[in-house]
C-alpha cells in the first residue's frame, strides 16, 4: 500500500521506519526543508520510560495559584480568547483526579515499556545509527522532605507496575553524580532508576532519514499540506498548492500541527501547545557535569548529557502557537542550571538557545489509532514524552494499519480523548 505520513518529526519518521519494514511503499511530507525542524530538535534528550506520570494529577491543582504567580515557576498559563484553550483547560482540570492519573500513568508505562524494548532492537538492528544513545540511568533530585516522601509514595505506585527504582539519601546521590557535590546541602534526597537512557531526538530523527532514503523511503520536503479534504470513493486525501498528494492511506503525525489540520473534517482532537525551553552547553574536556541523566523535581527542569554537549530543557507555557521565545523563560532556565551545576554554567557563553512546542493532550496519552475516515490515521500528542514513545507508538499505528495488532500492545490504543 502507499501511505503518507504527514510529519517528519520523531513521530512521524519513527512511523514510516515500521510502516516500511511491514512492506509499504512510504512517503513522508513536511513543510520543512529538513526533518525534525520543529520540536523533535531540541527536546530534552530523555528516554524516560519510567516516568510518564502525567502532568495533570491530584497534585498539580493546588500548586497551581503558586505557579501561575511566579515569573520563574515551571507551568505558565497566559489566558487568550481562543476556545481551544479554555477546552483544553477546562479537560486538564477535569483530568487531574487520583483515578484518572494513575489510569494514565498505567497506560504509559505499558506504552514506555514496549517502546524501551522496541527502540533497543532498533539500537540492535540498524548500527548505522549514531545519536548519542547511553544507558545513563536517571536521578530524580527532590529539595525537601515533604516532596521526598511524596516520591517514595509514587515509587510503591509504580513498583506495581514494573518499575525498578531506588530510593537515595543526599550523599547517596552526590557519591553516584559527583557533579552535585556543589549543592549537597540543598537535596533532601532522590529517586534513582538504572535502566533509563537518553540521547539525542534530533541525531535520531536525522539518522533514520538517512536509513529511510536508502530503503526506498520517499520524502517531500518544503510540502505545507493545507488541507485534509473527503474525496470520491469515501477516501481522505491531502492537498498541497493545490496538488492531491497520491496515497491510499494519510498518517497524520504532525505534532501541534495537527489540531488545525484535523479539525475541517470535523476532528476535533485535544492537542494544543505546551511551549517549552531548551540550552545545549557545549562541554570542554575537564568540565564537571553531570554523567547521569538528572530531573530537579521541583522545578521540573532535565539534563542530559549527550556526548560533549549537556542539554538543559524546562518550562511548559499554555500561551498559544507562537515559536517566539521569551527571555525570561530563558533567563530563569539559565539561572536552574547555574544554582545546580555552577561549573557548567561559567563557561554558558556558547549556550544554545531552543524553543518548541510540546503537543499535549490534556490528560498526557497520545491519540494513536484510527481515525471515523477508513484511510487516515492519527499519530499524535505526545506531549513532553514524543522522543520516549515514538518507537512503540509507531509499531503499533503500523501493527493496526497491516491489520495485524502487536498482541502485547494491541490493547493499548488510544483514542481521541
Ligand atoms: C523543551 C522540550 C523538551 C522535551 N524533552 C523531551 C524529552 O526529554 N524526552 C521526550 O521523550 N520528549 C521530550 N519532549 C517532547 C518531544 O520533543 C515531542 O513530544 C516530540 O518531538 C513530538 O514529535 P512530533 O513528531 O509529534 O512533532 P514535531 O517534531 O513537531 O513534528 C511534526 C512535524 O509536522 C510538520 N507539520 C505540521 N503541520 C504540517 C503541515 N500542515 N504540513 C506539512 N508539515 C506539517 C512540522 O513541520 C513538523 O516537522 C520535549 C519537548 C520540549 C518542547
Amino acid at each position: 500500500m502507499q501511505i503518507a505520513v504527514l510529519g517528519a518529526g520523531v513521530i512521524g519518521l519513527a512511523s514510516a521506519y515500521y510502516l516500511n519494514r511491514a512492506g509499504h511503499q512510504v512517503i513522508v511530507v513536511d513543510q520543512h526543508g529538513e526533518v525534525a525542524a520543529e520540536t523533535s530538535f531540541g527536546a530534552g534528550g530523555q528516554l524516560s520510560y519510567s516516568y510518564v506520570a502525567p502532568l495533570a494529577g491530584p497534585g498539580v491543582l493546588t500548586k497551581l495559584p503558586a505557579w501561575l504567580a511566579r515569573r520563574d515557576s515551571p507551568v505558565r498559563f497566559r489566558p487568550s480568547v481562543s476556545t481551544e484553550q479554555w477546552l483544553w483547560c477546562l479537560k486538564f482540570v477535569l483530568a487531574c483526579t487520583r483515578r484518572r492519573s494513575n489510569l494514565t500513568t498505567r497506560d504509559l508505562l505499558a506504552l514506555s515499556f514496549a517502546s524501551r524494548a522496541l527502540m533497543q532492537q532498533l539500537v540492535r538492528d540498524e548500527p548505522t545509527l549514531d545519536f548519542d544513545f547511553r544507558r545513563s540511568g536517571k536521578l530524580v533530585l527532590h529539595r525537601d522532605v515533604a516532596a521526598m516522601r511524596g516520591a517514595i509514595d509514587l515509587l510503591d505506585f509504580q513498583r506495581s507496575l514494573g518499575c525498578e527504582q531506588e530510593v537515595l539519601s543526599a550523599d547517596e546521590c552526590v557519591a553516584l553524580e559527583p557533579a552535585l557535590a556543589d549543592v549537597r546541602a540543598r537535596i533532601a534526597g532522590g529517586i534513582y532508576t538504572r535502566s533509563e537512557e537518553t540521547a539525542d531526538c534530533h541525531r535520531f530523527s536525522k539518522g533514520l532519514e538517512v536509513i529511510l532514503r536508502s530503503r526506498g523511503v520517499r520524502f517531500s520536503m518544503n510540502t505545507h499540506v493545507d488541507s485534509l479534504e473527503f474525496a470520491q470513493g469515501g477516501h481522505i486525501v491531502a492537498r498541497s498548492s493545490g496538488r492531491t498528494l497520491d496515497a491510499d492511506h494519510v498518517v497524520v503525525a504532525a505534532g501541534a500541527g495537527a489540531t488545525r489540520l484535523l479539525r475541517p473534517l470535523g476532528l476535533h482532537v485535544p492537542v494544543y501547545p505546551l511551549k517549552g525551553y531548551s540550552l545545549t552547553y557545549p562541554l570542554g574536556p575537564h568540565a564537571i557535569a553531570p554523567a547521569l541523566s538528572v530531573t530537579d523535581y521541583a522545578h521540573k527542569v532535565v539534563y542530559a548529557r549527550l556526548g560533549d554537549r549537556l542539554r538543559v530543557a524546562g518550562m511548559a507555557d499554555l500561551d498559544g502557537y507562537s515559536l517566539k521565545p521569551d527571555p525570561s523563560r530563558l533567563a530563569a532556565l539559565r539561572a536552574e542550571t547555574a544554582g545546580l551545576f555552577p561549573q557548567v554554567a561559567a563557561g554558558d557563553a556558547g549556550a544554545t538557545e531552543w524553543t518548541g512546542l510540546r503537543p499535549a493532550t490534556p490528560r498526557g496519552t497520545p491519540i494513536i489509532g484510527p481515525t471515523r475516515y477508513r484511510n487516515l490515521w492519527l499519530n499524535i500528542g505526545h506531549g513532553a514524552l514524543g522522543f520516549t514513545l515514538a518507537s512503540g507508538s509507531a509499531a503499533l499505528l503500523a501493527g493496526w494499519i497491516n491489520g495485524r495488532p502487536d498482541p502485547s500492545l494491541s490493547h493499548l490504543f488510544m483514542h481521541a480523548q
